[in-house]
């Protein structure tokens, strides 16, 4: 959870945030580098301690990389070794890290409250974080700062503005102790389904929004390079996206909060988003079957913010969160239990063959996961494996 807010440096300290990004891009590349020289088959990765210790390498060799701050270089190597964390992680399929260049994705963070930084509020309206080497830099208090914020992260943006982002670790929510469970299905037509019946819409553009997103970015080609008109575009396209991207944050941090104050025990789909994902694109012996379908269902998963959510929950009700193995929830009566893929009538409607059940599809899955249930299959659908044994829980306690 973070909370961003305009920040305004002199020149001197600009002079200063600058050279923290440059340092921390320095670091991150070298990084990079490493990793790319490793490949699966070798021992390991390098991993933080043999990284900090190139760095030290570095900053012996380079002046300039030694007369920084230790901590933006080493929280880069820390923010690196997380992205790879999260590239490995099923549930958060962020992307490779890649080079960052100069001028794009500028930024640096900073650890260790007390000693390396502080924040304190000089008027109404303003309010100054400590940034080492640059002394008290001033930003606009827009908003409170969480008293509890661990950390921060300085940023330029394209247009040349700078940011300050507190982060803030979210703290367990109580359990209310009523032994409830709930199941949560991630829906495709809705973004996810309670079992309770309840529906979850994260949100996204509005129809206005969206409509301009596409104009704009049919505009750029037009536009010449390095032109202000190209640059007002791309802004506006970026400015765009990260309101999308805010909107889903704000909805997992608040529907997060609201699952782990209602319910003891919350149960989830355990999706290997990353797989499937991957899957989409097809392998040589499958080359992309039934990519086009595929790559609609991951726009709707990944869109949908539900890696995001799932992380929050288990932020928030930390060993209260069941990661079920999803095979065929969405195939089982969550009435009588019988499994048979005929008995999804629609991508919206579960009709039992056997008993005659009725109910919205994303919600009976939703009860079976509340349940549980990991069924045992009987023909298999290609997608997962048939399991011939007794039926039983795949559980991963957050
Ligand atoms: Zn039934």
């Amino acid at each position: 959870m973070s909370f961003r807010y305009r920040l305004n440096p002199t020149p001197a300290q600009e002079a200063v945030l600058r050279e923290h990004c440059g340092h921390a891009r320095y670091t991150w590349n070298l990084a990079v580098e490493q990793h790319s020289h490793w490949h699966p088959g070798r021992t390991s990765a390098p991993g933080y301690l043999e990284q900090c210790r190139q760095l030290t390498a570095a900053r012996a060799e380079h002046p300039w990389l030694a007369a920084g701050s230790q901590t933006v270089q080493q929280q880069a190597l820390r923010d690196f070794t997380q992205a790879m964390a999260a590239f490995y992680d099923p549930a958060n399929p962020a992307g490779r890290p890649s080079w960052r260049k100069a001028g794009r994705n500028e930024g640096f963070r900073i650890v260790g409250r007390g000693p390396q930084w502080d924040v304190r509020r000089v008027s109404r309206h303003v309010g100054e974080v400590r940034v080492p080497k640059a002394g008290w830099v001033r930003f606009r208090w827009s908003r409170d700062v969480p008293p509890d914020a661990k950390s921060y992260r300085v940023t330029l943006d394209r247009a040349g503005r700078w940011h300050v982002a507190f982060a803030v670790i979210p703290a367990p929510v109580p359990a209310p102790g009523n032994g409830q469970t709930v199941g949560i299905d991630r829906g495709v037509a809705v973004s996810a389904a309670l079992s309770t019946g309840q529906p979850l819409h994260a949100p996204a553009l509005t129809g206005r929004e969206r409509t301009r997103l596409r104009r704009l970015q049919r505009k750029p080609a037009r536009a010449r390079r390095g032109s202000n008109r190209r640059r007002r575009v791309k802004h506006g396209i970026a400015r765009l996206k990260a309101r999308e991207s805010d909107r889903r944050k704000d909805w997992a941090e608040q529907t997060s909060t609201d699952l782990a104050r209602r319910f003891d025990l919350i149960r989830v789909e355990d999706l290997k988003i990353t797989n499937m994902t991957r899957a989409a694109k097809g392998t040589r012996e499958n080359p992309g079957r039934n990519v086009r379908a595929k790559a609609g269902l991951n726009r709707g998963i990944l869109g949908s913010g539900w890696g995001l959510l799932v992380r929050r929950l288990e932020d928030k009700a930390p060993g209260r969160v069941e990661k079920i193995n999803p095979a065929f929830t969405s195939q089982r009566c969550s009435a009588c239990g019988r499994v048979d893929r005929g008995s999804r009538e629609s991508q919206a409607v579960f009709r039992c063959t056997s008993c005659g059940f009725a109910a919205n599809a994303d919600v009976n899955a939703a009860v079976n996961i509340a349940a549980g249930h990991a069924v045992t299959a009987r023909g298999g659908d290609g997608a997962a494996r048939p399991v011939n044994r007794e039926p039983q829980l795949l559980l991963h306690s957050g």
